[in-house]
């Protein structure tokens, strides 16, 4: 799996995660203080660490991934860890590593148990601190990887983001592991630092050695062992037209997402937190789509309250002003759980309490946030819209929760914004279908076609052996999003999607064709979908709708879109 693109060539840098050999001692009585003393010492030590890591990166081109070292702070202060920790220390009589080890090793094989990539990772943060605590303990601080030049590539079973925080363009050309995701913060952190990244190799450090040279491609995946000159000279092309096109598009950063024929398009930017806005700003994005709050609910144990979310929500509406920011309200729980709320345990969590439902049999926590938004809304241009609605009852519900949160902030003198904009996701089919009466009562849809393709053809998203069917090409996704785009505007309100078929090029032509007003994607796609705008024109984007509408099948809806992309944008693909 490709999950961070470019090419790079180099020789082989096995890294093994050093097994620290564990000392086991029986401690005297008198000895207990001392040692709890120590372990204290080594937290305190791995807590001074970690801060100073995240100051490095925090100025590196990377500065937005500083945040994921919060999570590992959190470990360190977990109390349900750290003070068994202590108990054990006092009552087995060992000393730190050993019962440190043990605690931790239980807490992550429980973690890892659990059939959740969420909580996966967190397994991952809890091995990296502990070999961080572990390493002061034994008294080995310090140790890091990388300080190689360019013309190594780290092969390894798996990088935590400690690791790939020592790492940078300068000291390393690229890595492979076998273990990893799109998701996981090592490929985040390498799309960040601009590194090339593979995840997804099974064996493959036993099946390499140290100091043998290979070639790699972020782009598909591949990796070449002892490449030869033609290959070499394949990549070095496609390296420089790559390059070239980057280069092109930085020129379109201040032209319009407009047409041949003259369509204007909003073009947006997803954020999940408020750390991606430099990357926004540079892409050229006219303000924010979808912004996911819900990240700011994540690693922690207790929710923000309005005061932490208001500041939060204050800092993004001034720094995308004078464009928009969309709000998404909570959408939690289906495959985004939270320490700090309890969603309780589910049989169908993507079919249960999630996002909006959650919201509403918990008025207080999302009153809360309504009033954040609310009083954010004096410092920029900030709309809100409301995820995974099903029916007029639900958005009627949430509207009057959103009336009684400004009556409050009214009744206690805090100014606030009375005319934010609503807007509502489509992204339930039930809401689709019913598109027409709840236009009525909001300025805008948003379209998720990441859950809608998911709940219309009964899909589980994140399910890889179904994958096939979650096909935007299908001609009844075609069907009930013209629908939606029929409703919108016959209400005289405007359509945009925020799902990532937003930001699929090969997608582009179906959606100008629907009649779509706004595209809403991650930061690096936006001068990319640009690009595609501006070397379209209606009259063709409407032929492939025309068609898939009287009878095309998915195959044929999928090369009429396709064919048109790779005629118009090739350099793209
Ligand atoms: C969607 O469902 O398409 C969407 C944008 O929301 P999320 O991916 O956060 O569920
Ligand atoms: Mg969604």
């Amino acid at each position: 799996m490709a999950v961070a693109p470019g090419i790079a060539e180099g020789k082989v840098l096995i890294h093994q995660q050093e097994e620290e050999a564990l000392p086991f001692r029986d401690l005297q009585e008198s000895e207990l203080d001392a040692e709890v003393a120590r372990f204290e010492a080594a937290l305190f030590a791995t807590r001074g660490e970690l801060k100073a890591l995240q100051e490095r990166l925090a100025q590196s081109p990377a500065a937005g991934d500083a945040g994921i070292f919060d999570a590992h702070l959190l470990v360190l202060e977990d109390p349900s860890l750290i003070e068994e920790v202590f108990r054990l220390i006092r009552k087995e009589r060992h000393n730190a590593e050993f019962v440190f080890h043990s605690v931790s090793q239980k807490f992550i094989r429980t973690l890892a148990s659990i059939d959740d990539p969420y909580l996966r990772e967190r397994a991952i943060d809890l091995e990296d601190v502990t070999r961080r605590v572990l390493r002061h303990l034994l008294g080995k601080s310090g140790q890091r990887l990388g300080g190689h030049d360019r013309s190594h590539i780290i092969v390894a079973d798996e990088l935590t983001p400690s690791d790939t925080a020592t790492l940078n363009r300068d000291n390393v050309a690229g890595f492979v592991t076998e273990k990893g995701s799109k998701t996981s913060h090592t490929a985040i952190m390498a799309r960040a630092l601009g590194i090339p990244a593979i995840v997804g190799l099974e064996n493959i450090t036993s099946r390499l050695e140290n100091g043998c040279t290979i070639l790699m491609d972020g782009y598909s995946g591949k990796i070449f062992l002892n490449p030869s000159p033609e290959t070499r000279a394949g990549y070095q092309s496609l390296a420089e037209q790559k390059e070239h096109v980057d280069e092109g598009l930085e020129d379109l950063r201040e032209l319009d997402p407009v047409t041949w024929d003259g369509r204007r398009i909003t073009l947006a930017a997803n954020i999940e937190i408020p750390e991606e806005l430099d990357e926004v700003a540079a892409s050229g994005a006219e303000g924010i789509g979808l912004y996911r709050t819900e990240f700011l609910y994540f690693n922690r144990t207790v929710p923000p309250d309005e005061e932490e979310q208001y500041a939060v929500y204050r800092q993004v509406a001034e720094r995308v002003a004078p464009h928009p920011v969309i709000i998404r309200t909570l959408d939690i729980g289906g495959d985004k759980p939270t320490e700090c709320l309890d969603l309780g345990h589910e049989e169908n969590p993507f079919l249960g309490c999630r996002a909006i439902r959650f919201c509403l049999r918990h008025p207080e926590i999302f009153k809360t946030q309504l009033r954040a938004i609310l009083r954010a809304g004096i410092h920029g241009n900030i709309k809100m819209m409301f995820p995974m609605i099903s029916g007029l009852e639900e958005l009627l519900h949430a509207k009057a929760l959103l009336a009684e949160a400004a009556s409050e902030l009214r009744d206690a003198g805090t100014p606030f914004r009375e005319d934010v904009e609503l807007g509502l996701m489509i992204e339930v089919p039930s809401a689709a279908i019913m598109a027409g009466m709840l236009a009525r009562e909001v300025k805008f849809f948003s379209i998720g076609t990441n859950d809608l393709l998911q709940y219309l053809m009964a899909v589980d998203r994140g399910n890889e052996r179904i994958a096939h069917l979650h096909d935007p090409a299908n001609p009844a996704v075609v069907r009930i999003l013209k629908s939606v785009v029929d409703a919108a505007h016959e209400a005289g309100i405007w359509v945009g999607v925020c799902g990532e078929l937003a930001g699929d090029l090969e997608f582009t032509p179906l959606l100008l064709g629907l009649g779509i007003d706004e595209l809403s994607t991650g930061a690096a796609m936006v001068p990319r979908i640009k690009k595609a705008i501006r070397s379209l024109d209606m009259e063709a984007c409407r032929q492939i709708v025309g068609h898939a509408l009287s009878g095309d099948r998915a195959a044929e809806i999928y090369a009429r879109t396709t064919g048109l992309a790779r005629t118009r944008y090739p350099d793209l693909f």
